[in-house]
């Protein structure tokens, strides 16, 4: 029961009142205990009750921020080589082969593409050179 409850989730507002993220209902109640965000102050919200040993916290739904949100811990993270190959556990998107990893750039950066975690995954030199335009 209780930890049914810790797997639900709590969408976070910036300060400006823009949803920005979804975070389990541990992180939301370690940001309003370290007085990060305060209950998104919008008509009737809905609270999810969390019962520790001694309490009952009531935990809104939705939180806002109180900190501004590109804050380190908020970034997201540098898309690196070695982070990008992490996510992709180390194979190429292509055809799955652990050797020679370079990154790819799904959409060319000549064709406007970016530089960023929707637009690139690792890919294996032959597919890299193979995918070259
Ligand atoms: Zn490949």
């Amino acid at each position: 029961m209780t930890t049914d409850v810790l797997k639900q989730s709590v969408v976070v507002f910036s300060k400006n009142y823009l949803p920005i993220n979804q975070i389990n209902i541990k992180r939301a109640i370690i940001l309003l205990v370290t007085d990060k965000a305060e209950p998104l102050d919008v008509g009737d919200i809905k609270h999810i009750p969390v019962h520790s040993p001694t309490m009952v916290l009531l935990v809104p739904q939705q939180i806002r921020l109180k900190i501004n949100h590109t804050e380190k811990s908020w970034r997201v993270p540098a898309v690196t080589r070695r982070e990008v190959l992490r996510r992709d556990k180390h194979s190429c998107q292509y055809c799955g082969s652990p050797k020679q990893l370079t990154l790819d750039h799904v959409i060319p950066l000549s064709w406007g593409g970016k530089h960023t975690w929707d637009n690139v995954v690792a890919a294996c030199e032959p597919c890299n050179n193979r995918s070259a335009r």
